[in-house]
């Protein structure tokens, strides 16, 4: 007899919660027969405005442009794409390239710098993620070493990143080998890690005199997850490159970008590789547009809410009497509860799916990444079912 044919099974990073998902809409994910959970995990910072967002699922359905466009052609969208993430992005950000997500954006970053400065050595913080193409992970996180191995030409700095951590990276930057810094602005990776003012002050001349690049790496805490449009803007800070994905179609469609200054935009133009066929397909620029578009409008309003909601939860938060204190830190809706250990933060996480309450954790640390749109209603309701399995 033949033997019985398995039937192929997804490939899956870490076990799944036996959550199942159907359906969405604004702060809810949907269950089978209809189970509403409260969203405070937002898709790991996908879903800043809320989900199925009625004037982005209008824009697919009305869709009425081409199937695909390629890439050695125009398309007016890509354009307008382009010069509107220009409107939202630190000023000196004016070239965009197209990418398929995250990962993909911070490779082309990553290329960009080897390409811009002709060196190939880079500087991250120990223990980030940056996605998981071999490049990011090559200043990812230490504990794929055998992966890392492949582009070891990284050194990690060890956080808290202050302005004695900054003096160690002049000795690095001396060399004048290094390419870039690659970092999140504030960690999401790291649990809302916030670097003091003075490191980036300092890292930022330190960039300026030996010809190192910045970059941001803003997938996670890109249009407006710590309070301001992009966390580069806590720190007055101007990156030489940028990345974007996530929240940048609102979970719509798959896509990522990479912003350049001027003079890095030409290096990668004229010598760098960036062909992506399904780069900003049109259908996920549609629903870029879509989402950006009436943020660019209202992005004022827009803020002032997220700051408000960030005030509600720091207070209720501080108020809830946990089993097991933990230590809060909170910018904007980027909020992290560190515990002291794992298994009281993965007791809590549980018990809060069974309440109907989607939170996510790494390690000790219970992260909050609610939409943030999300109605003050529905975030005391969600805080509400978190004080009840504290
Ligand atoms: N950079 C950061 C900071 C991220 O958080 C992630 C994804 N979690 C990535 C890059 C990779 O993005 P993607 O999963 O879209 O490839």
């Amino acid at each position: 007899m033949a033997p019985r044919r398995r039937s192929a099974q997804l490939g899956r990073d870490s076990d799944s919660e036996n959550i199942a998902i159907v359906g969405s809409a604004d702060g809810y994910q949907i269950g089978p027969r209809g189970k509403r959970f409260i969203d405070f995990t937002a898709g790991w910072c996908v879903g800043n405005f809320g989900w199925n967002s009625r004037g982005i699922r209008a824009a697919l359905r009305d869709f009425r442009g081409p199937a695909y466009v390629f890439p050695e052609y125009r398309y007016a969208d890509w354009d307008e794409l382009a010069a509107l993430l220009g409107d939202l992005a630190p000023s000196n950000l004016r070239r965009c390239f197209r990418a398929t997500g995250g990962s993909e954006a911070v490779d082309l970053a990553l290329q960009a710098a080897m390409v811009h400065t002709g060196r190939r050595k880079f500087i991250s913080i120990e223990d980030a993620y940056h996605g998981n193409t071999i490049g990011a992970l090559s200043v990812g996180s230490g504990d794929r070493d055998t992966l890392r191995n492949l582009m070891s030409n990284c050194h990690r700095i060890k956080p808290p990143l202050t302005r004695r951590s900054a003096g160690g990276v002049e000795t690095l930057l001396k060399r004048r080998d290094v390419a870039a810094i690659i970092m999140e602005p504030i960690s999401m990776n790291l649990g809302v890690m916030v670097p003091e003012a003075a490191f980036f002050t300092r890292v930022a001349a330190l960039c300026a005199r030996y010809g190192t690049l910045f970059i941001a790496d803003e997938v996670a805490t890109g249009f407006g997850r710590t309070g301001k449009l992009f966390a580069v803007e806590h720190f007055n800070l101007k990156p030489d490159i940028m990345c974007l994905a996530k929240a940048i179609t609102g979970g719509h469609g798959a896509m990522g970008a990479m912003m350049t200054n001027a003079a890095v935009g030409r290096s990668m133009q004229e010598r760098g590789h960036f062909y992506s066929t399904y780069g900003w397909h049109p259908m996920s620029v549609a629903a870029a547009l879509a989402t950006l578009r009436p943020l660019r409008r209202g992005r004022r309003r827009f803020l002032t809410h997220v700051n408000a909601l960030s005030a509600l939860f720091a207070t209720q938060l501080a108020a809830i009497r946990f089993q097991q204190k933990p230590q809060i830190r909170i910018r904007g809706l980027a909020i992290a509860l560190d515990f002291a250990s794992q298994r009281e933060a993965s007791r809590i996480v549980k018990r809060a799916a069974e309440l109907g309450l989607l939170l996510t954790s790494q390690d000790k640390t219970i992260l909050l990444l609610p939409p943030l749109t999300i109605s003050k209603s529905l975030a005391a309701e969600g805080l509400s079912m978190l004080r009840t399995c504290a």
